[in-house]
């Protein structure tokens, strides 16, 4: 807590003081909005995957990944991983693709601080 002790009178610093309490009050809201179990998304990067099958046990096995493209695999957003079209759109916006890991990174950071 930042506590700025203000002469009487002065009114531009009352001003600023309001502003920051109002940001610490939408920092600490947001803090808690991310701390719900059902809230929380626990996004990854990873190189776009090619031939994607059913393997014997039923889970989504796939044939190669691809040279150049990444995607992003959020299963709080309903993710059910296999072919990107399969997903439904939250999903499948997430999944990209993106032209590098850095760019898959960052959409993965930002979804992550802010699902
Ligand atoms: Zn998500």
């Amino acid at each position: 807590m930042i506590v700025i002790v203000a002469a009487a009178g002065d009114t531009s610093l009352e001003a600023e003081i309001t502003t920051i309490e109002s940001g610490t009050q939408s920092a600490m809201r947001s803090a808690a909005e991310l701390s719900g179990p059902e809230q929380q998304h626990y996004p990854y990067a990873r190189r776009v995957r090619h031939g994607w099958h059913m393997d014997t046990a039923g889970a989504w096995a796939y044939e190669s990944l691809d040279d150049h493209l990444w995607e992003v695999f959020c299963q709080q957003c309903g993710d059910t991983n296999g072919p990107a079209e399969d997903q439904q759109p939250p999903a499948r916006r997430l999944r990209g693709p993106y032209r590098s890991k850095h760019d898959a990174q960052h959409a993965s950071n930002k979804h992550f601080a802010a699902p």
